[in-house]
């Protein structure tokens, strides 16, 4: 039987693992390295470059060198979110005709599910040829607050590089059972996953190897891009202020300065101060300028503080949830390479009242966790015996006056389902429509729109009396289904459905056949 891999598909960076007996081991990249950089850049001479190479490129081909895609996936042009990025990539975004964000570059334009297929192809290949064998089945990893969209389009991206997705998974739960795996020791932990650019805290119980997840909680778009950013934009006011000249539109520049930026940020995690030099920066027309500049870890502090503030209502609102108060957390896992930051550390150890898990490598555990659980599928680990994971989102459906009606609530553990029923409200109606939501506002604008299912066919009766039970559903890799059955009849109903964002799955057999499948390569192909 072939091998299935674990995938932690990063920010910034992504990790691949598989099981051997029993225990996870990560696969090292061609390069040799536990990890590699989730960058993809298209070269002048029509070179594709994934990982450590494309990160070479970042500097001097800005605008063709792909990076935090992470943060792009699943996401609408539109949003708040995307429309903050735009000012700060290199790269180019441009809205699909369906309302989705596309990456373009070079007069060319990508899904962000293209760009990860090519992040996760390269994975792929590191795994066949550590393995001297076709690799084609995986468990991939998510954070835990993704919506439908965002696992859904994750998901696509693997099947567009030839990967038959096993299990997404959550990532902190992963963390937890890499973790659980590896100490065997009982109790309630909680897993801080602060990463390039997404946070979560999940809460799960480990009990005689069943593992609980209690409730989850986190901010899509709060991660160590948001550190390095602020630095950058320390480096540019101060320039501007001494030199007058604005470096915010200058894209070679700017990833200069974003570069050392995030360079001096990991050097400040294990000292004080950090020189941060960037010589010939620009010029004026007496001469050339050049960034010369002390950053000390205060400073990086103050600049930064209240990005890590902002985990704390998070993390009390997963502990309400879970109805815990801190004392009740007996171990504390930090995940995710931002935990590095000794601030970081510091605040997590001051809400909990105890210092976190030591000896666990924050930039493989997820990775392993996702191995872990190939394993649990396949009955390859013994000591745990079963994962209850839960639904990060509430899940419902629009009703009148821009209302929310939530089905199923968040934190329920998954897979779950539940049945509503249906009527029509005129004589004769034959369709209905369900608009169905993901969020917890009570306005229905202001949650995540899934998708628009309509009840067609219904036969003429009138208003109030056909019956039709519509079954909502969260699988098992936290992905919403919806099917409906005519009561009187018990036929299953015909639904048609428009979703709101995402490829059909048409759209991703057409990108499939256009690349070829299994474009992952050498990590150089064109
Ligand atoms: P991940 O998504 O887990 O790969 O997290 C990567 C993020 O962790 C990036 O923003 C890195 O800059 C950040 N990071 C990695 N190492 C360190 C470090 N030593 N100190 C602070 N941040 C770090």
């Amino acid at each position: 039987m072939s091998r299935v891999i674990g995938i932690d598909l990063g920010t910034t960076y992504s990790c691949v693992a598989y099981l051997e007996g029993g225990q996870p081991v990560v696969i090292p990249n061609l390069e040799g390295l536990p990890t590699t950089p989730s960058v993809v850049s298209f070269t002048s001479a029509g070179e594709r470059l994934v990982g450590t190479l494309a990160l070479r490129q970042a500097i001097t081909n800005p605008r063709n060198t792909i990076f935090a895609v992470k943060r792009l996936v699943g996401q609408k042009f539109a949003s708040p979110e995307v429309q903050k990025a735009r000012g700060k990539l290199p790269y180019g975004l441009v809205e699909a005709p369906n309302g989705d964000v596309l990456v373009s570059f070079d007069s060319k334009s990508l899904t962000p599910q293209e760009i990860s297929s090519m992040i996760l192809g390269y994975l792929k290949t590191c795994a066949e040829s550590f393995f001297n064998d076709k690799v084609s089945d995986c468990v991939i990893t998510v954070p835990a607050h993704f919506n439908d969209h965002q696992r859904q389009a994750t998901k696509d991206a693997a099947q567009i590089c030839g990967l038959n997705v096993q299990r997404v998974i959550n990532e902190p739960t992963a963390a937890g059972l890499a973790y659980g795996l590896n100490t065997g020791s009982n109790g309630v932990a909680a897993v801080f996953d602060l990463g390039g650019g997404t946070f979560d805290i999940t809460l799960l119980e480990i009990q005689d190897g069943v593992f609980n997840v209690l409730s989850t909680n986190g901010d899509s778009y709060l991660g160590g891009e948001d550190f390095d950013n602020r630095i950058v934009d320390w480096l540019v006011d101060d320039f501007h202020r001494e030199t007058g000249l604005d470096l915010g539109t200058d894209k070679l520049a700017l990833q200069r300065i974003k570069e050392a930026s995030e360079k001096a940020k990991r050097e400040l995690s294990f000292t004080t101060e950090t020189e941060i030099n960037l010589p010939f920066i620009s010029s004026d027309k007496s001469d050339s300028k050049h960034i010369r500049k002390t950053l000390t870890r205060g400073t990086l502090e103050s600049l930064t503080a209240d990005l890590v503030d902002k985990t704390v209502p998070r993390i009390e609102q997963a502990l309400a949830d879970a109805q815990l108060t801190p004392p009740a957390i007996d171990r504390i896992i930090l995940v995710g390479g931002q935990t590095r930051m000794p601030m970081v550390k510091k605040k997590v150890s001051d809400f909990f009242g105890r210092p976190p898990e030591e000896q666990i490598n924050p930039d493989e555990i997820v990775a392993m966790g996702a191995a872990v659980q190939s394993g649990i599928l396949h009955g390859d680990v013994r000591e745990l015996v079963l994962l209850l994971d839960v639904t990060s989102h509430s899940l419902g459906i629009e009703t009148e006056n821009d209302g929310y009606e939530v089905v199923i609530e968040r934190n329920a553990t998954i897979p779950t389902r539940k049945t509503k029923a249906f009527t029509t409200v005129e004589n004769n109606q034959r369709r209905v429509k369900i608009h169905v939501l993901q969020g917890e506002s009570p306005l229905a604008s202001l949650n995540v729109s899934l998708a628009v299912f309509e009840l067609v066919g219904i036969e003429p009766a009138p208003a109030g009396v056909p019956q039709i039970d519509v079954t909502f559903e969260i699988n098992a890799d936290g992905l919403v289904q919806v099917s409906a059955a005519d009561v009187e009849t018990g036929s299953q109903h015909k639904i048609e459905i428009r979703p709101s964002s995402g490829l059909m799955a048409s759209e991703v057999k057409e990108i499939m056949r256009s690349l070829g499948e299994g474009h992952g390569g050498s990590g150089e192909d064109g």
